[in-house]
C-alpha cells in the first residue's frame, strides 16, 4: 500500500481528524492555504474524480464537505476544489475534495 492517504486512513499516518464515517474521513491539510482547509476523502482508494462512479459515494463526500464548513462555521463563503490528474496538479493520487475559506479567497482563475 503505497498510496499516502490509504495509510492515513488507516491509521498508519497521523493527521488531525475533523470527521469521519463509514465512507468517508475528512481531516486538516498538513499546509493550509487558509484559515481552514479540510481534506475530505474516501476510505477506498479511487485514484481522482476521474474515476468516481458510485453516486452514493460521489453524493456522501458532497455532503461530508458541506458539514464540514458548516462545522467550520464559514457562512461568509467557502470553495470546494478536486485537483483532477495531471493538469490541474493533483499531487496525491487518492480523490480528495479541498474545504477551503475563513478568509477572501480571490476570484478563481485557471493558471
Ligand atoms: P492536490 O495537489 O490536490 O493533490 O493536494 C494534495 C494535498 O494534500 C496538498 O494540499 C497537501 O498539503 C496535502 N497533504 C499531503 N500530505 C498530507 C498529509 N500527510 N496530511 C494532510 N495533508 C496532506
Amino acid at each position: 500500500m503505497d498510496c499516502i492517504f490509504c495509510k492515513l486512513v488507516a491509521g498508519a499516518i497521523p493527521s488531525k481528524r475533523v470527521f469521519e464515517d463509514d465512507l468517508v474521513v475528512a481531516f486538516r491539510d498538513v499546509w493550509p492555504l487558509a484559515p481552514t482547509h479540510v481534506l475530505v476523502v474516501p476510505r477506498a482508494h479511487l485514484a481522482s474524480l476521474w474515476e468516481l462512479e458510485d453516486e452514493r459515494l460521489a453524493g456522501r463526500l458532497l455532503s461530508v464537505a458541506a458539514r464540514v464548513a458548516r462545522d467550520e462555521k464559514l457562512e461568509q463563503g467557502w470553495r470546494l476544489i478536486a485537483n483532477t490528474r495531471d493538469d490541474a496538479g493533483q499531487e496525491v493520487l487518492h480523490l480528495h475534495l479541498h474545504v477551503l475559506g475563513g478568509r477572501k479567497l480571490g476570484r478563481m482563475l485557471p493558471g
